[in-house]
């Protein structure tokens, strides 16, 4: 199948061929056509799977028709979990509607409130926000919902793990009755049913590449070792194996931070990304990471969920994550949109009771392999047998101990969290036609441009492509 196949207009394929895609994914000529015929979609989908496009270009090239939006409104909402998701959707927006007389804002917490006031003021047809920011500007009055003629959730089992159950749900009361849903997430647990039902009309359902699936281009092993061993293990596996740029998972916030400590002090430049660090440090720590300037991202699994990292080569799993589905959401970083990619977690004795979890949820065995060197001194206990998933009946989610909401409220600020420096693609309005055709990617506007010298320590990690 190929794009033109799919009714977009001239000027969304060029941007999708400046892109390098050469067809739709599975997820794309699925929900393209199902979001063009107006339906409610449903589609469960990882990160990885090319759904931010999936949505992104229908929803597009419905906004070609229709009233443009009146000041301090939007025609299209996408709520997403996470400010990074929410930049990096925003910024798909941006890339696909380069040549489209079509305007985007993204808004979300951990920033100035003013800037994005100011931007929805003159309204914007797609407006990408987080949902405590939203709700914030909502009851400033700087955003109104009565022309919303499309609402996306953008991975709502997250939104939903993360405790935006009552933000969304008093969003959703405020939106005009008739209108088009789009619920995207990686699962349908009971949950996500339960909201969808008070949300979706006859959908279209759509089923890719489920949860219990990893992606056949990642080549998976674990290495059986002892917990006060895995710090210096990952540094010898770095240096061993000449890795350049590699995405690390801790548990916790401490645990990053100690890690990334660990790192430095043997030579190894790292950067921490995670709810307690400012969105200005969040931001650099990206686009360092996306430039190669540091060569390790340590991540929580909040913090890290929707970073979309073109090829990123190698994850590595310092801890097994608590919910069997996040180590599926962490592979998914690398081997994506084809690409081969390597994930290695690092297992102490005391993890077993996760990798059977993992194991039963991925159907498959992981591959060990001891580290010469590194061997455990208690011993990682043999996996037991792979029982079937039971069919039928959803599999019943383990409730997540939430370490921190990422796509925070801006009381953020009051807690101390102030952002150090500004960037104003996360606030601003962006003209989407005004991308520059060379490179797909849309110029500065001049409100950004006039700031341009004061963000130059904020660098935007979603302009670094590698
Ligand atoms: P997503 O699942 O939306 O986060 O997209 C994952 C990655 O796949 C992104 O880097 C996209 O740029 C890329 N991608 C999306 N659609 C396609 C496609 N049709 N062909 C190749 N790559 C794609």
């Amino acid at each position: 199948m190929s794009f033109s196949s799919l009714a977009l207009s001239s000027k969304i394929l060029s941007a999708i061929a400046k892109k390098g895609y050469k067809e739709p994914s599975p997820i794309q000529a699925q929900a393209i056509p199902a979001v063009l015929s107006g339906k409610d979609v449903m589609a469960a989908a990882q990160t990885g799977t090319g759904k931010t496009a999936g949505f992104t270009l229908p929803i597009l090239e419905l906004l070609l028709k229709g009233q443009k939006a009146k000041p301090n409104h939007a025609r299209v909402l996408v709520l997403t979990p996470t400010r990074e998701l929410a930049a990096q959707v925003g910024e798909s927006v941006a890339t696909y509607g380069a040549e489209l007389p079509l305007t985007s804002a993204i808004v979300f917490g951990g920033v100035k409130i003013n800037p994005q006031m100011m931007r929805l003021r003159k309204g914007v047809d797609i407006l990408v926000a987080t949902p405590g920011r939203l709700m914030d500007l909502y009851n400033q009055n700087a955003v109104k919902f009565s022309q919303i003629e499309v609402l996306v959730l953008d991975e709502a089992d997250r939104m939903l793990d993360m405790g935006f159950i009552r933000d969304i749900k008093k969003i959703i009361a405020l939106l005009p009755k008739q209108r088009q849903n789009l619920l995207f997430s990686a699962t349908f647990s009971p949950d996500i049913r339960a909201l969808a039902k008070g949300l979706v009309h006859s959908p279209v359902e759509i089923s890719i590449n489920p949860e219990t699936t990893t992606a056949e281009t990642v080549q998976q092993t674990i290495i059986p070792t002892d917990k006060k061993k895995k710090s210096k293990l990952v540094s010898h596996l770095i240096k061993e194996n000449n890795w350049q740029q590699v995405l690390i998972f801790t548990r916790t916030k401490h645990g990053a931070n100690k890690l990334t400590k660990d790192l430095e002090s043997q030579g190894i430049h790292a950067a921490a990304i995670h709810g307690n660090k400012s969105q200005g440090a969040r931001t650099k720590a990206l686009a360092n990471f996306k430039t190669g300037e540091v060569r390790v991202l340590v991540a929580t699994d909040i913090a890290a969920r929707g970073l979309d990292i073109d090829q990123l080569p190698q994850v590595v799993n310092f801890e097994l994550p608590n919910v069997p589905e996040d180590y599926v959401h962490r592979i998914g970083r690398t081997g994506r949109a084809g690409a081969k990619g390597h994930a290695v977690s690092l297992v102490c004795s005391d993890e077993i009771n996760e990798l059977q979890d993992i194991e039963h949820v991925i159907q498959q065995h992981l591959e060990r392999k001891i580290e010469a060197g590194f061997e455990p001194f208690n011993a990682l206990p043999d996996s037991r047998a792979i029982k079937p998933l039971k069919s039928g009946r959803p599999q019943k989610i383990k409730k997540k101990k939430v370490e921190h909401k990422d796509g925070q409220r801006s009381g953020d600020n009051a807690k101390g969290h102030k952002p150090k420096s500004k960037n104003p693609r996360h606030t601003d309005t962006n003209k989407l036609g005004n991308s520059s055709a060379k490179s797909g990617r849309r110029k500065p506007n001049p409100a950004a441009n006039s700031n341009k010298k004061k963000q130059s320590q904020s660098a935007d990690p979603y302009s670094a492509t590698r």
